[in-house]
């Protein structure tokens, strides 16, 4: 064969793996002197800054609230005078609008004089805020047209740091984006509402256990990032992988993930390349990169992080995503963050572990060794529960969007439906509690909760079950349905603020127990067993791909949303938005702009995928199968002109002369699909017209032209074929 297919496949598998030491400044080379090297941390503040600026600074960043602008000058200062020795001339607020992706506009520090010079300027207030003018992005009505402008504002929780090129860097300034209202447009405000409500309600909690020194509980995030790398080459000819991230056409390739040889194999040395130069790239920017591997399908692999503070680690996860993108280009890789980049293989989730820790370093998510630990591990235990019982619904809508909707209950991602996995012995230990016989292996007599007699609980934490969205593993939780393109933003949100309404429920009990003089001991007696026993239909630790667990789910009454559209239209639910109300999260209206957003976004989304399909059958796939028909007649005239049978010859010719018109039909269908979709009048309707009409339009245009793929010469195929996608690298 000889095609443009062809010939990029002969380069990509020419190309050697690149030296670091040729694209990356090679001057040091062990991590930890890297480390944070582009970020001006806490170390270079308090070079920098004049004491009591630092410790007014270092008491914000560690407490929270916004820079007090009577030293906002000093602290400018002192970044752009640090920014400018790391090469830098230009700053920019940095900050996440509701398109799920990270923005940024660029100023440089230089600024005219009265006397005509120019000098390199930086105040307080540049710093402080910005004013964007970003009318376009999303505000699902929040911002009308005449205040059109957001408003961005330093985070001062997460440090400024600089992004570099071969010609210069910018100082980026992680920001929150607002309305004029002052109401949130994008996911940094309202994360930030939830863990502060979050620490509020778990400091009632610690305070009922005799803890008065604790000043704040702190959630903690550890993302774990699945990508895919294609060649660039090959990626270049296929307008799906380009434009929508995902391939739209598509034969199985003749060997796929079932030999397993992929998962965990040796990492191909232009992988390995790449990897080493994210891994750089993002422990320069603080990013405590750690563990690196080959996932289960071909072309898959997986980047994890150590956890961070949650605030810190979703804004890490954004640049991580930033550079994975923007890094795979120099090794002649596209990356693919799409949760299904590729039918019949797996897809890619980002599994966000969860916890929580209190100022003074203790995880409350661990079982701890003591009885009096063990208690209120328990009182936390049952927190989540009953926040993962009562708000499935809100839970699940931090694990949407119309890629994701690929892989959530598609037989190899944990369901749609959203229960939690305790493992074995932790689920004996609390139907000991419910039933008030010991668990199995504790070994003591009738159970008792409180201080002073529960035994330390057996917890095994190599359970694992990877059919579960929402897993304990040890002393954390995993919530394995957010999709891997996805901000954890959402999730985490959702999971704050149903755990801040559980806690609060659970404190409120507490107290008032023992405000009446109640012992707390006493009180646990009473309420732990009906906590456990309220929410143990959330539980479950049986195989969540079998069809029978919608059943047995549905008769648990756990609800079960199995797609965006669904989801989303559940957000504007009393009991949903009660969640995000009740814990000062999100206001009513806040709610509902998300709401269209999440409706527009779905629907965009899928249009434009069934726009590029139209374009692909059109321009590139009927063409083929018209020059193969020809080509088969031909054959078979000659066939019938030597010999009387004719029969393979006019099978082949009638199978593919079949499949093309009917490939023809089904891209009409389509594009009368994407004509109804267009004409929607609201956002809504819009995503209902692109699930139930555009994405069948779809598939069935694939699946004819997924035949034509296995019956044209090869040699006349445009598209590189799966094979060649998943196994060059
Ligand atoms: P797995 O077996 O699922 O790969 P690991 O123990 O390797 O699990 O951890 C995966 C992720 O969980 C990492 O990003 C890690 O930093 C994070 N993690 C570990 N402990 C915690 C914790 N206490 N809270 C939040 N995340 C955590
Ligand atoms: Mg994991």
């Amino acid at each position: 064969m000889k095609n443009q297919r062809s010939s990029a496949l002969l380069e990509a598998l020419s190309t050697a793996p690149l030296r670091l030491s040729d694209v990356n400044d090679a001057n040091a080379t062990d991590g930890a002197d890297v480390f944070g090297c582009h970020v001006f941390g806490l170390d270079a503040m308090r070079k920098r800054l004049p004491k009591d600026v630092y410790r007014r600074l270092a008491r914000i960043i560690s407490e929270g609230g916004r820079l007090d602008p009577a030293i906002a000058d000093v602290v400018a200062n002192a970044m752009k005078d640090w920014a400018i020795e790391m090469g830098a001339d230009h700053y920019t607020h940095w900050f996440q609008p509701m398109t799920g992706l990270t923005a940024e506009k660029h100023d440089a520090f230089l600024s005219p004089t009265p006397d005509g010079h120019m000098i390199n300027e930086f105040s307080g207030k540049m710093l402080i805020s910005g004013e964007p003018d970003a009318s376009s992005f999303p505000s699902g009505g929040i911002r009308s047209t005449f205040e059109a402008r957001g408003y961005t504002a330093w985070d001062p929780s997460v440090p400024v740091f600089i992004i570099r090129n071969d010609n210069g860097a910018t100082l980026h300034i992680p920001t929150f984006f607002y309305a004029y209202s002052g109401e949130a447009l994008d996911r940094k405000i309202p994360l930030l509402r939830s863990l502060d409500a979050l620490s509020v309600q778990a400091l009632r909690i610690l305070r009922l256990f005799g803890n008065d020194t604790a000043q704040r509980v702190r959630a903690s995030v550890g993302p774990e990032q699945e990508y895919f790398l294609v060649d660039r080459r090959l990626a270049a000819l296929r307008p799906d992988l380009m434009l929508t991230g995902r391939t739209l056409q598509g034969a199985p390739s003749p060997k796929g993930q079932e030999m397993e040889d992929h998962y965990f194999g040796a990492i191909p040395g232009r992988v390995m390349s790449f990897m080493q130069d994210v891994e750089r790239e993002l422990q320069k920017l603080g990013i405590p990169a750690k563990t690196r591997h080959n996932e289960v399908a071909p072309g898959q692999f997986e980047l994890a992080p150590i956890h961070e503070e949650a605030n810190i680690a979703c804004d890490h996860n954004m640049l991580t995503m930033n550079m994975l993108r923007h890094l795979a280009a120099r090794h002649g890789f596209v990356c693919l963050l799409h949760e299904k980049p590729f039918a019949g293989v797996n897809g890619s989730g980002k599994h966000n572990n969860w916890s929580l820790t209190d100022s003074e370093g203790n995880n409350l998510l661990n079982p701890g060794s003591t009885p009096q630990d063990n208690a209120q591990f328990l009182v936390f235990l049952a927190a989540v529960l009953r926040a993962v019982h009562l708000h499935g619904a809100a839970l699940r809508l931090g694990a949407i969007g119309a890629g994701n909707d690929h892989r959530l209950g598609a037989n190899e991602a944990p369901p749609a439906i959203i229960s939690v996995f305790l493992g074995q012995e932790l689920t004996g230990v609390i139907e000991g509690i419910i039933t008030g016989k010991p668990a199995p292996n504790t070994g003591s007599g009738v159970m008792e909760i409180g201080v002073s007699s529960l035994p330390p609980l057996p917890i095994d934490t190599s359970d694992r079950n990877r059919t579960s969205p929402f897993a304990f593993t040890g002393n954390k939780f995993e919530f394995r349905a957010v999709g891997s393109s996805q901000s954890v933003a959402p999730a985490n949100i959702a999971l704050n603020a149903a755990m801040t309404c559980a806690l609060q429920d659970i404190a409120d009990e507490l107290e008032k127990a023992t405000a009446a003089g109640k012992t707390l001991n006493a009180t646990l007696q009473e309420l732990l067993p009906r906590l456990f026993r309220q929410h143990s239909p959330v539980v479950f630790n049986g195989n969540g791909y079998a069809e029978a667990w919608k059943e047995e789910a549905a008769s648990r009454g756990l609800p079960n949303y199995p797609d965006t559209v669904t989801a989303v239209e559940h957000y504007s639910d009393a009991d949903v938005m009660q969640v995000f109300l009740r814990a000062g999260v999100l206001s009513e209206r806040e709610i509902l702009a998300r709401q269209e957003i999440l409706f527009e976004n779905y629907a965009k989304t899928v249009r434009i995928e069934g726009d590029v399909l139209l374009r692909m059958v059109s321009s590139q796939i009927l063409p083929a199968a018209r020059r193969a028909e020809d080509s088969a007649a031909r054959l078979l005239m000659h066939v019938r002109a030597v010999s009387e049978d004719d029969q393979a010859e006019n099978e082949h010719f009638r199978t593919l002369r079949s499949h093309a018109g009917q490939l023809q039909q089904a891209a009409a269908g389509l594009a009368e699909a994407l004509a109804i979709c267009r004409a929607a009048t609201d956002a809504h309707e819009m995503a209902r017209v692109a699930r139930d009409t555009v994405l069948p339009a779809m598939r069935l245009c694939r699946e004819h032209a997924d035949a034509l793929e296995m019956l044209v010469d090869d040699e006349l195929w445009p598209l590189p074929t799966y094979a060649e996608l998943l196994w060059t690298h």
